[in-house]
């Protein structure tokens, strides 16, 4: 190769680079496929549930007779980008919760939107028992799917996953496109099931900078499925997550998704 051709291969590459990258960027701002982790498959466990009344010093958010502890909510947003208006929203006041009541269960309205708690929580254990539709209806994550979001920005996947392949990171009890369970936990479609969650929020300094992320740990129906996992930032369907400042409490957030999944016993004890 003669010296002037090296040259120009040399000088090339660094522009190759920058395409290569560009390129890339855009799939991560196009295809939510990119953050879907399919492997491995969790084993799964059998159990009978794990259902626990309030403790006397728990602030009940639901205990089967209405709604007045929820609003509505707005809804998510699909990328990192799109945080700080959805926050925006968050923090305002909303209509009443659109949500049915009825024999002492909470059911989604299918396409009346998200609800979300009247009052805000930082460090807490959330205790929260759902169910999704007996009869199947869908697959994969359409298939009773909707979600625990605490600070209304973390999501901890509700979905019908009993013989019901998806994304590992997107069953239930994943923290969503971010952590698999360890095991799969759930329950057939009908029976109910339960979540403590052990959460610890994130610290932002004076400057907005993040100083510790969030942890969460998970136990899906009396089994652990994260110990302390970190959360690396708010649930985004599309892209990587990133951290932004919030307060340190938030409401807490249950997804519409369009399924007909039911919720009861929803407590929280302050940590
Ligand atoms: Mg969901």
């Amino acid at each position: 190769m003669s010296y002037s051709r090296l040259i120009l291969l040399l000088l090339a590459i660094p522009l190759l680079t920058v395409q290569i990258a560009c390129a890339q960027d855009r799939q991560v701002e196009w295809d939510p496929e990119l953050t879907e982790d399919w492997t491995p498959v969790a084993d799964s466990v059998q159990t009978t549930g794990h259902f626990a009344e309030p403790p006397s010093d728990a602030v009940v958010l639901f205990d089967g007779t209405d709604l007045s502890q929820w609003q509505s909510a707005p809804g998510y947003f699909p990328d990192a980008a799109g945080v700080p208006d959805y926050l925006e929203q968050l923090m305002e006041e909303h209509d009443p919760a659109p949500w049915s009541v009825e024999d002492g269960v909470m059911t989604v309205v299918p396409g009346s939107g998200n609800i979300k708690s009247n009052a805000s929580f930082g460090d807490m254990h959330l205790h929260i028992e759902w169910k999704t539709p007996e009869e199947i209806d869908g697959d994969g994550q359409g298939r009773g799917n909707s979600g625990v979001f605490l600070m209304g920005l973390y999501e901890i996947q509700v979905l019908d996953s009993w013989q019901n392949p998806t994304y590992s990171n997107g069953q239930a009890g994943s923290i969503y496109k971010q952590r698999a369970p360890m095991v799969n936990a759930s329950r057939p479609p009908g029976e109910w099931q339960s979540y403590d969650i052990y959460f610890e929020a994130p610290y932002f300094d004076e400057d907005g900078k993040l100083i510790k992320p969030a942890y969460v740990t998970v136990v899906h129906n009396g089994v652990l499925i994260h110990h302390r996992e970190k959360i690396k930032g708010p649930t985004t369907y599309i892209g990587p997550p990133s951290y932004t400042e919030h307060p340190r409490k938030l409401p807490i957030g249950l997804q519409d998704h369009g399924d007909y999944v039911s919720f009861r016993n929803i407590w929280v004890r302050e940590i």
